[in-house]
């Protein structure tokens, strides 16, 4: 009898066998999907993963429910780098599938289904079976799957639940604590029937009657970009002066028409599929022959370029070679809010080619460009994406780029597969036979080791694109200013006047200070008393706008009151610096500046991130105050300063990368200053103006920082000297958790002695009322990690056994780094 081994997307840890008939088994291929009984009676979207004719011994296989697919929606490929993120990173296959697939590929019993009641659908093209969804969906708000099996009487119902969700007509609903919804732009256009000389004639002539009409089509030809006939109608509107209402009699007309275009989606059609090309300058052109060099021996090439030497043009160089061989290119950012910004300029040179994908996108949209991907279409070409995008089902992968490949943020830290987007990338490509460029103005140590050990190809621009300079940074030592007493609130002498200085000339001013709120501490002068979160052991921090004490962790809140909840005398006071109290105090210095500031807080409405991004271009803000936010590859062109208040808490963070991130976060944000002609101004406020940090970064020496950092890490054993692999376990039991890891760790330091440390708390020892222990063990070079990683597992096992402990969770962060 034939049988199929499945992956199911839960954490398990073996494969199941089902048993399968001749007729399906002769059409049934490994990747592809079929629905499957498991448990008492759910069902479940699985994948084939090995077809044979061994039944299991230790149970009776069940039949599947039904085959889903008729060409498999996975390939070998992917398959293959399922099963090494893993193995690598110490998670199930069937995590990773659940984070490789979009949902609405895996539906299963408890899937919820809404309608869609706003999209219209020609209902006799529905089949009786749709057209019953559709109705039920209209006297109820949603659907389980399992209660459309009822609703059908019919066991399978899945491919009908398919075909509604591509005809539009339902949607999954999603978890997603903050739903991301697309902004929609309208754009305007003249009917494609004026355009001819003779016809735009008539046109005018007619108009003749309507002078504010006539004058906005006329403003119209002015105005609009000479390759594509829309131009957005706020433009429009704003730039003639003209009412909307003069410009709706036009579209009544029928002398121009509208569109909605989707604002973070790449916009389709105007383009003849020609691809306007890039011109290198020299500097470029060597690297780019670098990087094909590096190419033809399989080897990753580091393109390491200083802030604005024109990395992404040579990326999109790179990209158009590999189109013009026919073969898929994925682009990878480590933030969803850097494709909004990269796909205006993308879209430019590969408007036709171009998708993107993100965790946030629906479902839907998620399904199409799967799909896309998978049968190759031209609209596909490109992906340019978040790490999620690596498990799309690429079958000509010819390049993966890695944008500012030291981004911390590529790696996933919840939940499994805790997978290195960099990493992960590196091994697909290899696989598929592709080439990777990782590119960064501040290279990660561990990239830039591998370099120097030879393992990856390194090319570097060291100067800013044309002539324009790289900013002047000053370090100002606030111990002194505290001695003289020259500080204004937190302002030193020379950033205050900076400040001014800049306004004066109309330029703008970017403030980074990288904590939130008011201030991060709140204390009593008379008991000493700290406000403590009650969940976690972080102390609270002061937000004024709301007089609130809050957890930055948990978002715990207490009202702040005038006394001391523990003493009662009224000697309450803040300590250190957030955000908000930096604007507080610019607004009091400069009252004529448009002060705003963009944090956490202040960028958590729907469209709040790149609204503020959108004013500060149009120069409709002075001062932009931000927490990390503000550094990360943003290309505004009218700063001429940058103001750090205060370096220290940067350096001195306490973990082993705190340097080498306080390098790549000051000088990143330094690089936000002057990006065209006129050379910008950076000043640093620090206690430590002797930190070597803060002498690498003011001569732009990556070099040094490496040095030091590899020195460093080989001296006391860090990555990439040695890998470490960190093992946390949560309870909200204290003792119980004390017990158990210490129990982990003994089993581990039998085998693997002084190599094993901890268990020890981490710096916050507690989150949400989950106490958290923590284990490193550090692996030497040469030592094998694949073994080291089957001990551990071995002895989880054994942990497992024991009664007590099943209740611990254990987490795996496979590489610390
Ligand atoms: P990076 O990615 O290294 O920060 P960019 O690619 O953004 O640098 O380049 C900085 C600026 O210089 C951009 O405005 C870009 O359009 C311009 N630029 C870079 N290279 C070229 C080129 N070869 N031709 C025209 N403009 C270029
Ligand atoms: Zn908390």
């Amino acid at each position: 009898m034939p049988f199929i081994d499945v992956i199911l997307p839960l954490a398990l840890e073996k494969r199941y066998t089902y048993s399968v008939t001749e007729d399906q088994y002769a059409n049934l291929k490994r990747g592809m999907r079929i629905a499957v009984p498991f448990k008492k009676d759910k069902l479940y979207t699985a994948l084939v993963d090995r077809m044979h004719h061994e039944a299991p011994l230790a149970y009776e296989a069940r039949d599947i429910d039904q085959v889903l697919d008729d060409i498999p929606v996975v390939g070998e490929l992917h398959l293959e780098f399922w099963e090494w993120i893993s193995q690598y990173y110490m998670c199930t296959v069937g995590e990773v599938m659940r984070a490789a697939v979009p949902g609405a590929l895996l539906l299963e019993s408890e899937t919820v289904i809404l309608g869609r009641e706003e999209v219209e659908i020609d209902e006799t093209l529905l089949t009786d079976a749709e057209f019953q969804i559709r109705e039920a969906l209209l006297h109820r708000q949603s659907l389980k799957v399992k209660d459309v099996v009822n609703l059908l009487e019919r066991k399978r119902v899945l491919p009908v639940l398919h075909t509604l969700m591509h005809k539009g007509a339902i949607e999954l609903k999603e978890t997603l604590a903050e739903k991301y919804r697309p902004k929609w732009v309208k754009y305007v256009r003249i009917h494609p029937e004026y355009t001819a000389d003779t016809a735009l004639q008539t046109v005018l002539e007619g108009l003749n009657r309507a002078p504010k009409q006539k004058e906005l089509l006329l403003h119209y030809f002015q105005n609009r970009e000479p390759d594509s006939p829309w131009i957005a109608q706020s433009k429009l509107i704003k730039s003639s002066g003209i009412a909307s209402s003069i410009l709706n009699a036009l579209v009544d007309k029928g002398i121009f028409e509208c569109k909605k275009i989707r604002e973070d989606r790449v916009q389709w059609g105007e383009s003849n599929g020609d691809i306007p090309s890039v011109e290198l300058n020299a500097v470029q052109a060597e690297a780019l022959a670098d990087i094909h060099k590096y190419g033809e021996t399989g080897k990753v090439s580091l393109l390491q370029g200083v802030t604005a030497s024109g990395k992404t043009e040579i990326y999109i160089k790179l990209i158009e070679e590999q189109i013009q061989q026919g073969k898929q290119v994925l682009y990878l950012v480590p933030e969803i809010a850097l494709t909004a910004q990269l796909i205006r300029r993308l879209q430019k040179h590969f408007g036709a080619y171009i998708s993107v994908y993100h965790s946030r996108y629906s479902q839907n949209e998620r399904v199409e460009v799967w799909n896309n991907v998978l049968r190759e279409q031209t609209s596909a070409s490109i992906v340019l994406g978040t790490r999620s995008a690596l498990f799309l089902p690429f079958r000509k992968l010819g390049m993966i780029i890695v944008d500012e490949e030291h981004d911390p943020s590529y790696k996933q830290m919840d939940p499994a597969p805790r997978y290195h987007g960099r990493d992960a990338a590196i091994v697909l490509a290899t696989s598929a036979g592709a080439q990777v460029v990782l590119g960064s103005a501040t290279p990660s140590v561990t990239s830039y080791h591998n370099t120097r050990i030879g393992k990856y190809g390194h090319t570097f621009i060291p100067t800013r694109y044309s002539d324009v300079q790289m900013p002047d940074i000053q370090i100002v030592d606030l111990r002194q200013e505290h001695r003289k007493k020259t500080l204004l609130g937190h302002f030193s002498k020379a950033l205050f006047e900076a400040i001014e200085g800049t306004l004066e000339q109309k330029e703008q001013v970017i403030i980074f200070q990288n904590r939130r709120g008011y201030s991060p501490i709140v204390e009593c002068m008379s008991c000493g008393h700290i406000p403590q979160c009650m969940n976690c052991d972080v102390s609270l921090t002061y937000h004024q706008y709301r007089n609130e004490l809050r957890c930055h962790y948990c978002g715990y809140h207490e009202n702040l009151e005038a006394g001391c909840s523990a003493c009662g005398n009224q000697t309450i006071n803040t300590k250190g610096l957030g955000t908000e109290q930096v604007e507080t105090e610019l607004a009091e210095f400069f009252p004529d500046a448009k002060t705003r500031r963009m944090d956490y807080d202040t960028t958590r409405g729907k469209h709040a991130y790149s609204n503020l991004i959108k004013a500060f271009e149009a120069g409709e803000i002075d001062i932009l105050v931000g927490t990390q936010m503000v550094t990360k590859g943003l290309d505004f062109r009218h700063v001429n300063l940058v103001g750090i208040m205060n370096a220290d808490t940067l350096l001195n963070f306490p973990d082993y990368r705190s340097h080498e991130r306080s390098f790549q976060m000051l000088t990143q944000v330094a690089g936000r200053a002057g990006r065209t002609l006129k050379q910008g101004q950076v000043i640093i406020q620090t206690y430590q103006p002797a930190h070597p940090v803060i002498s690498q970064v003011l001569d732009g020496n990556y070099e040094a920082m490496y040095e030091r950092q590899i020195r460093e890490r080989e001296q006391f054993r860090y990555p990439p000297v040695y890998r470490i692999i960190k093992i946390v376990f949560k309870h909200k039991d204290y003792q119980k958790l004390r017990e158990g890891s210490a129990w982990f760790s003994r089993a581990l330091r039998l085998q693997f002695k002084d190599r094993v440390l901890g268990p020890e708390s981490p710096l916050i020892g507690r989150l949400r009322n989950q106490y958290i222990q923590q284990i490193l063990i550090k692996i030497p070079p040469g030592a094998s990690v694949a073994q080291t990683k089957n001990s551990i597992k071995r002895t989880e096992r054994s942990f497992n056994a024991v009664s007590q402990f099943r209740s611990i969770r254990v987490i795996y962060h496979a590489d610390h780094i």
